[in-house]
Parts: structure tokens; sequence; C-alpha cells
């Protein structure tokens, strides 16, 4: 589904959820559905839209109708009435796997994360894909290099995710 200029981007298989790396020392998706869950911070970044509504096949008006909402003045994708991201299927998982935001596509290698131990340890309770037993300077280490080879990380505050912006010195 990826167009030749993203050739560079990680490609997902079937509702597969998040950025797996391979023989990983930090991190391996079990596939809870956990980070699909809760409201906001599915930032869709102008890049993201162009790409999802490509995989969908929709024009950005009616991505921005049906699935979309303003919150902090970007755009994110909504969420269903069961509390979870209206791509996620329980039992399927991710169902825009080839054109889920860069934010996803990061996770866990969001900023906070990287700088912060606290910010890590709390993410190794939420989510059973990071492995307990990884330090933060290795997971820092591993992250940052993921973020690059796959182009994830963004610049831009005002529309794009604050998770993959990384600052000078991070
Ligand atoms: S919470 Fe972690 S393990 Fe669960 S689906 Fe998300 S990234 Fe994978
Ligand atoms: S777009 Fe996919 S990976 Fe991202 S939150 Fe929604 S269901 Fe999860």
């Amino acid at each position: 589904m990826a167009k030749a200029n993203d050739k560079e981007e990680r490609t997902f298989e079937e509702g597969e959820i998040a950025a797996p790396v391979d023989d990983s020392p930090v991190f391996t998706c079990r596939m809870c559905g956990q980070c699909c869950h809760g409201q906001g911070g599915i930032v869709v970044s102008p890049k993201d839209l162009r790409r999802i509504t490509r995989v969908l096949g929709i024009d950005a008006e009616t991505f921005r109708r049906e699935y979309g909402e303003e919150r902090g003045g970007k755009l994110q994708i909504r969420t269903g009435d069961d509390g979870a991201c209206i791509f996620f299927r329980e039992g399927k998982g991710c169902t825009v796997h080839a054109g889920k935001p860069d934010v996803c596509r990061a996770w866990p290698f969001f900023r906070g994360n990287i700088v912060d131990p606290e910010s890590l340890a709390m993410a190794k309770d939420f989510c059973p894909g990071i492995r307990r037993d990884c330090d933060h300077a290795t997971f820092a280490r591993e992250g940052k290099a993921y973020l690059k080879k796959h182009h994830l990380l963004a610049s831009d505050g005002e529309h794009e995710g604050w998770a993959v912006i990384l600052k000078d010195g991070d």
C-alpha cells in the first residue's frame, strides 16, 4: 500500500498495532490494544492526513467529518463509544494499519519516555510490550535510533504530535 516515496516507512501487517522493533532488547508489542484506548492523543499531522486518506480512499474533508476531531488546535482521531480509537477493533487490532499516524508508529518511543526515567517506568506499567528489565539509557538509545531510522521525528509543534518532537540535547 505504501507509495514509492514512502519506502523508508515501516510497513505494518494486518492488525498490527505498535512499532515492532526487530530483535529489540527493549520492546515487543503484545497486541493487547491498551495504547489504542483513551481520549485524545492520536494526532494526525498533515503528512499523516495525506497517508491515511490515501489508504482509506477518501478526501481530507470526509476524514475530518467521519473520523477526526480538533483537540488543542490539532487534528486527532476520534474515540468511539467503546473508549477506543475509532479504528480499533477488539480481536482485530488496528484496522487502518497501513495508514496509521506517526504517533502510533512511534509508540512507545515517545519523547517523555525517552527523556524521563519515571515516565518510562509508568509506560512499563501501561504497556506490556516494553521489557521490564530494560534500563532507561538503553530504551532511550534504541528509541532515538528507531525514530530516526523510520523518519518519525517531527518538528512542527503546531500541527504534529509533541510526543515525536525531540529537542536539542534530548
Ligand atoms: S500497549 Fe504496548 S503491547 Fe499493548 S498493543 Fe500497545 S504497544 Fe502493543
Ligand atoms: S490508528 Fe490504529 S494504532 Fe493508532 S490508535 Fe487507532 S487503532 Fe491504534
